[in-house]
């Protein structure tokens, strides 16, 4: 039996998908925007004892809801450096919360500086945004990616804001050199096997530009 279960509660509406990790340490990846029931309630289904949130990054349809859930469920937010420093700060320019009609209050993110985490590594990840990270187990080969990329040969956007496509590129061949099964992306849906796979081909897209 494998050590880490990872639920997915997906994203509907604008709303990024959410993962809830068992692992050595259980914890949330990202908050999403407008489907805290549905989290919360994975989270008194499972009966797991929550650590932490891990926000990948800033934007608005991961985070909307960040400080309900980290009231509700007793638990820290974290962030990568660069992204924790836009959310306590209240940075709407690359948040981007008045671009769904949200007013995202200056939220208490603590920093995420380790390089590991209950037995994931901590990536960095650029691109989609300047702070953007993803979480990966080498043991069961899991990628949790964030808005850096997703199923199916797609990649984030980088249009906006600290967006870069050089960047991004050069994540995404670090990403492409790892060993994935199972691909848990921020938005679409995951895959159980073969993530390498997926990865790959996003690769080929964006070498097309
Ligand atoms: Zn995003």
């Amino acid at each position: 039996m494998s050590e880490v279960t990872v639920h997915s509660v997906m994203g509907r509406g604008y709303s990024s998908n959410v993962f809830l990790v068992e692992a050595e340490k259980d914890f949330l990846v990202d908050a999403g925007m407008g489907i805290s029931n549905s989290i919360i309630n994975t989270v008194e289904e499972t009966s797991v004892d929550l650590d932490r949130i891990i926000l990948t990054h800033r934007h608005v349809d991961h985070v909307g809801d960040a400080q309900e859930l980290s009231e509700e469920l007793r638990v820290p937010l974290y962030a990568p450096e660069k992204e924790a420093e836009a959310l306590r700060s209240g940075d709407d320019q690359t948040v981007l919360g008045s671009n769904f009609g949200r007013k995202i209050p200056s939220l208490d993110v603590k920093t995420l500086d380790e390089d590991e985490y209950s037995n994931f590594q901590i990536l960095h990840t650029p691109g989609h945004t300047e702070g953007s990270i993803c979480l990966y187990h080498p043991e069961d080969k899991i990628l949790l990616s964030g808005d850096t990329v997703f199923s199916h040969g797609s990649v984030g956007r980088t249009d906006l804001p600290t967006g870069d496509m050089k960047e991004l590129t050069g994540s995404v061949e670090m990403l492409s050199e790892l060993k994935v099964e199972s691909l848990y992306p921020g938005h679409m849906s995951a895959v159980e096997k073969g993530g390498s796979d997926h990865i790959k081909k996003a690769l080929d897209h964006l070498r097309i530009f």
